[in-house]
């Protein structure tokens, strides 16, 4: 495993070498960052990995209190980040996933009870099929007049990566993506054009496709959103099953966004497993000695520097772990603790799917 650096800037080397408090000062940016919570169901009897209980979910909103987070409508600070508007301090959209009744039982009564605005991102064939555990449309229409923004995430739920045979790839994106933003369309009169990839599965392609039809689009890699977030590979943070540990998640719900372009964002299929991942990251608040990458279930990349000289602050980290990844998803996780804001840290995940694996 490795991670090598290679500083593209003088000033950077100099800043690493100074790195005053004043350096901070002079290089940190507003915290423009937006955190997004993903959720699936909220049910103490639903498979863990994918739910809270409704205790947990409880607990998570206290701590959203407590730590003085505010509670954004998705759509309005995604406008506000994309466009270098000012968004609050500490703001955190709340998003779930599917439309599960456990939300509707569950998480709504806590949200309602707060004035809170949430996102649920509805696969529309489950509810037109009245699945037992999904929400009904009057229900949906009534989380809807409540502050509830509904959102798509296609009509049945597929591996967007798995075309089905003899289909042609984007007619069927348009029966999955505009079909399912048609019928939330008929029965609530929204139409966001905001869409949350099932199984956070993304690729390239799909995200140019998403940019023509005018769609933003959420995954599932963590992170906190930033204003120069790839706007149809927007991270959220999974907050369900292991992750809906309270410790972990305070550290998220304080992360910032790194200051990285959209076109450093890499297709996550597996060609070559392990995958290698070359990023440049602007360094404004951070030490570049300070930042670490990760690989899911591996740990920690060894880290390799190469320092070179120029007039820029960039660095270009490459990464990759020793083993190829063997679930069907896999991540690499960077992190580096803020100057400027003691006990927060810019957080950028690059997720990888590896399609030999069917049931991911
Ligand atoms: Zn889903």
């Amino acid at each position: 495993m490795f991670i090598r650096f290679r500083y593209i800037s003088a000033l950077s080397v100099r800043a690493t070498v100074l790195l005053t408090p004043l350096f901070a000062a002079l290089f940190a940016l507003p915290a423009q960052a937006l955190v997004i919570l993903q959720y699936h169901h909220v049910d103490a009897t639903t498979p863990a990995v994918t739910s809270v209980s409704p205790d947990t979910f409880r607990e998570h909103m206290t701590l959203l209190e407590e730590m003085d987070m505010t509670v954004v409508n998705l759509e309005d600070a995604m406008q506000q980040l994309l466009t270098g508007e000012s968004l609050p301090e500490r703001a955190v959209a709340i998003t779930f996933d599917d439309a599960y009744l456990s939300v509707y039982e569950n998480a709504w009564p806590e949200l309602k009870k707060r004035n809170w605005s949430f996102t649920m991102f509805t696969s529309t064939d489950p509810v037109d099929k009245k699945y037992k555990d999904m929400m009904n449309w009057d229900q949906i229409r009534e989380i809807q007049s409540g502050g509830a923004v509904i959102a798509n995430h296609t009509r049945t739920h597929p591996y967007l990566l798995e075309t089905p045979a003899g289909e042609d790839r984007k007619d069927w994106w348009q029966h999955e993506i505009n079909g399912a933003e048609e019928r939330i369309r008929e029965e609530t009169g929204q139409s966001t054009r905001m869409f949350a990839y099932p199984y956070g599965e993304y690729s390239l392609e799909m995200a140019a496709w998403l940019e023509d039809q005018g769609y933003i689009a959420f995954g599932q890699q963590s992170g906190a959103a930033g204003a120069s977030s790839h706007p149809q590979i927007v991270p959220r943070f999974p907050a369900s099953g292991v992750y809906a540990n309270i410790e972990t998640l305070k550290t998220k719900l304080e992360s910032l966004a790194f200051n990285i372009q959209p076109s450093e964002v890499r297709d996550p299929v597996l060609n070559d497993n392990p995958p290698e991942l070359t990023i440049t990251l602007t360094v404004n608040d951070f030490r570049p000695d300070q930042l670490q990458c990760y690989g899911a279930g591996v740990g920690e990349l060894e880290i390799e520097k190469d320092i070179q000289g120029d007039d820029d602050q960039k660095i270009e980290v490459t990464m990759q772990q020793d083993t190829a990844i063997k679930a069907g998803r896999g991540r690499y996780n960077c992190t580096a603790p803020s100057l400027s804001q003691p006990g927060r840290y810019y957080w950028y995940s690059q997720l990888w799917v590896n399609t030999d694996v069917s049931n991911r």
